[in-house]
């Protein structure tokens, strides 16, 4: 009994320096909480001892190296958009949630180099926009840009829209400044693209989903900014034309090709149904479409006209059965918001399960017909959505529940079907989260479907680097 007393005086005494440290700004009063305990989605509601938000590296350093002294587990957390359960603490009450948002300095960009500094808390959208002042471009793009910031991004190792053509953000980073598990900060703010001076400490920290520290800052790179686009909805003659015709546009336009967006007739047709203003550039639904975006720095081009004449071969070949150009920025602006709003019309309909998984480019077409038909064999009149970022092999795989159905009885088997369609996707030789991570949703799908030789390595490395475990824990692992 003693002893308990003693250690919720110890605890109480660490969160009162925790306090001092961020001072009054720095801690979210009770009244406005809640927003930082609970998921995008709502599936996830926490508790937490306490809510920090640090306004500096040193702040974040002493925060942690005072947890860890009294071994109060840590949540990272940035624009809380991630889609896993990752960033928002679990029901246990003792954990402390750092939020990085008001670390949000764009420290340097350095237009000769082409790269940008940015701290951990500066929102996707904002990076994107300095990078453009300075005439470059930060080839990261989602839905949710606007919210979402760089430390959860590099966290998550976020992918989106432009992948196909710039990679993943582990691919778009050259150095990041973490606060290690005991408050350390390990500094590796490097602006090189050379430097094989050992192990890549800096990849341990990027998808690590904020379980081996704390980022925050990190050096991105840039690129030329794309002057020019051409952007079509193209109506595909079935699912197997899908790699055909991305493997012909990028014989035909090489790296130009910057987005291969694939949209089911069904999601399209949910749009329509409920998303007001949307309309239909091809006159009727088809059963396969995809959004193409081609780009380039190059203003003489011409790619409008290349994708005019890829177009045209592909519909004399028949893998294309018809397409509608952008002739304007608000036309462009029109088509990517039919890809865009996919999830929030299909939230509209119903109840959703969801899936985020990866396969080979070539498997795509398999995928999408095994993953129907196992689906619609277990619950007759389930309506499978398939739509995301087919040029990367990864699809947003989403149930929508059975006309009529009980929501809350289809939701009970998110379990069910997670299995059967990831089961699928690994058979085809892919993955069970491409993008979105593992976080919490997918933690026991993780444990199962994984080699027991990755997990070990993986468990070591944490143990390595965060021996009391306290950083974010219940999830991924
Ligand atoms: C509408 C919408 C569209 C989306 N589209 C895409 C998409 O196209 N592609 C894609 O990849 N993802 C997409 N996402 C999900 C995506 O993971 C997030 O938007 C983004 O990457 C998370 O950033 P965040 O700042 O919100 O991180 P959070 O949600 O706050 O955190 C995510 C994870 O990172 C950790 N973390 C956060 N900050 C730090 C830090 N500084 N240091 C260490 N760990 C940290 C958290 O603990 C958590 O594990 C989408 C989400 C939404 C809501």
């Amino acid at each position: 009994m003693a002893g308990k007393l003693r250690a919720a005086a110890a605890s109480k005494d660490v969160f009162r320096r925790i306090r001092d440290v961020v001072g009054a700004k720095g801690v979210v009063p009770d009244s406005e909480a809640a927003p930082f305990l609970a998921d995008q989605r709502g599936l996830y509601r926490g508790r937490a001892a306490l809510i920090v938000r640090p306004a500096s590296v040193e702040e974040v350093a002493e925060v942690v190296r005072l947890c860890a002294g009294a071994q109060v587990p840590v949540v990272p957390q940035g624009g809380n958009t991630g889609l896993v359960g990752a960033s928002v603490p679990t029901e246990s009450g003792g954990e402390i949630v750092v939020n990085l948002s008001r670390l949000n300095r764009i420290r340097e960009i350095d237009a000769l180099n082409n790269t940008l500094s940015a701290e951990a808390g500066c929102i996707l959208a904002d990076v994107r926009a300095a990078a453009a002042a300075a005439g470059r471009h930060f080839p990261l793009s989602m839905g949710s840009e606007g919210s979402c910031e760089i430390g959860g991004v590099l966290s998550t190792n976020a992918g989106g829209t432009e992948v196909l053509r710039y990679g993943m953000a582990r691919d778009l980073v050259l150095g990041v400044e973490v606060v290690l598990p005991d408050g350390r900060v390990l500094d590796l703010m490097r602006r090189l693209r050379k430097d094989n001076t050992g192990y890549d400490l800096k990849q341990l920290f990027l998808g690590a989903e904020g379980t081996l520290g704390i980022v925050t800052a990190a050096v991105l790179k840039l690129f030329p900014k794309p002057v020019e686009t051409a952007t079509a909805l193209v109506a595909l003659r079935g699912l197997d034309s899908v790699p055909e015709f991305l493997a012909r546009a990028r014989a035909a336009a090489n790296d130009a090709v910057t987005s291969f967006e694939y949209i089911s007739g069904f999601g399209l047709s949910l749009v329509l149904s409920h998303m007001p203003g949307a309309e239909n550039p091809l006159g009727r639904v088809f059963d396969h479409l995809v959004l193409i975006e081609l780009s380039s720095a190059d203003a003489t081009s011409g790619l409008s006209e290349r994708l005019e004449r890829l177009l045209a071969a592909a519909l004399e070949t028949g893998i294309v059965t018809d397409a509608a150009l952008a002739r304007s920025e608000a036309q462009r602006a029109a088509l990517w918001r039919l890809r865009e709003t996919v999830p929030e019309a299909q939230t509209r309909e119903g109840a959703s399960i969801k899936h985020d998984v990866s396969v080979p480019v070539s498997a795509v077409p398999a995928f999408i017909e095994q993953a129907s038909a196992a689906v619609t064999a277990a619950l007759p009149g389930i309506r499978p959505v398939a739509f995301g970022h087919a040029g990367d092999g990864n699809i947003h795989f989403n149930l929508t529940q059975p006309e009529g159905a009980d929501g809350a009885a289809f939701l009970a088997r998110w379990a069910d079907f997670n299995r059967l369609v990831h089961d699928i996707a690994l058979a085809q030789g892919g993955s069970i989260s491409a993008e979105h991570g593992i976080g919490r949703l997918k933690r026991e799908e993780f444990a199962r479907t994984a080699a027991p030789l990755e997990i070990e390595i993986m468990r070591r490395l944490k143990a390595a680097l965060d021996p009391h475990g306290i950083m974010n824990p219940g999830k991924l692992l």
